[in-house]
C-alpha cells in the first residue's frame, strides 16, 4: 500500500508513507527493538481534562505512549509532528470540531493514513455515519468502556488496515481504488 503522491513537503521529516510503521501485535508490550518495535503513540484530541486523563491513563496502562491535544489545530500539528500510529479523535471539540479536522487530516499526503477513531457522546447512528464520512475508521461512544477501550481501539485500527476499510477511510487516495 503506497502514500499516494508520496509528497512529504512539511512534514517534518515524519511523513508516513504506507503502513510500515505500524506494530501488528496489537496486544503485545512494545518492545523498542529497532523500526517496528518502537513503542506505539496514540494522539488523544479531547478538550474535556478528566476525559483526556482518563483515555491517557487507560492508553498508557496499555503500553501506548500518549500525545495530548485539547484543541484540533493543536491535534494536527502533533499528527503530522509526531505521526502517531492512531488518533482518538472527540468529535465534539470547541472551535474546529473533531470531524472537519478528521477531514482535514484525511486531506493532508502527511498524516492522512494515520488511523482515526472518533470519540462521541452521540451514539446515534447517523453521528456514526458522520464520523465515517468524514475519514474516521472506528467509533466509540462515551462513556467509555476502561476495561475494553484499549482493546477496542486496537481491533480498530486492524480493521482500518484492511483494504476496503482504507478505501472507506481514505476516499481520496487514488492508489486504493480498484
Ligand atoms: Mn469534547
Amino acid at each position: 500500500m503506497n502514500a499516494a503522491g508520496g509528497h512529504d513537503a512539511g512534514c517534518g521529516g515524519y511523513c508516513r508513507i504506507g503502513d510500515t510503521a505500524h506494530n501488528m501485535n496489537g496486544t503485545k508490550k512494545p518492545e523498542g527493538d529497532g523500526a517496528h518495535g518502537r513503542q506505539r503513540t496514540v494522539l488523544v484530541v479531547e478538550d474535556n481534562p478528566l476525559n483526556l486523563e482518563l483515555v491517557t491513563d487507560v492508553m498508557t496502562a496499555h503500553g501506548w505512549r500518549v500525545l495530548q491535544a485539547s484543541r484540533a489545530a493543536e491535534g494536527i500539528a502533533l499528527a503530522r509532528s509526531h505521526n502517531p500510529d492512531v488518533i482518538l479523535m472527540d468529535v465534539s471539540l470547541p472551535g474546529m470540531d473533531g470531524l472537519r479536522a478528521t477531514a482535514a487530516l484525511a486531506r493532508d499526503p502527511c498524516t492522512r493514513d494515520i488511523p482515526v477513531i472518533g470519540v462521541s457522546a452521540h451514539a446515534m447512528k447517523g453521528d456514526e455515519k458522520a464520523a465515517f464520512r468524514a475519514g474516521c475508521c472506528g467509533y466509540i461512544t462515551k462513556p467509555i468502556d476502561v476495561r475494553s477501550f484499549a482493546r477496542q481501539v486496537e481491533d480498530m485500527i486492524m480493521a482500518c488496515k484492511r483494504p476496503e476499510a482504507a478505501r472507506a477511510c481514505q476516499p481520496r487516495s487514488e492508489d486504493e481504488v480498484r
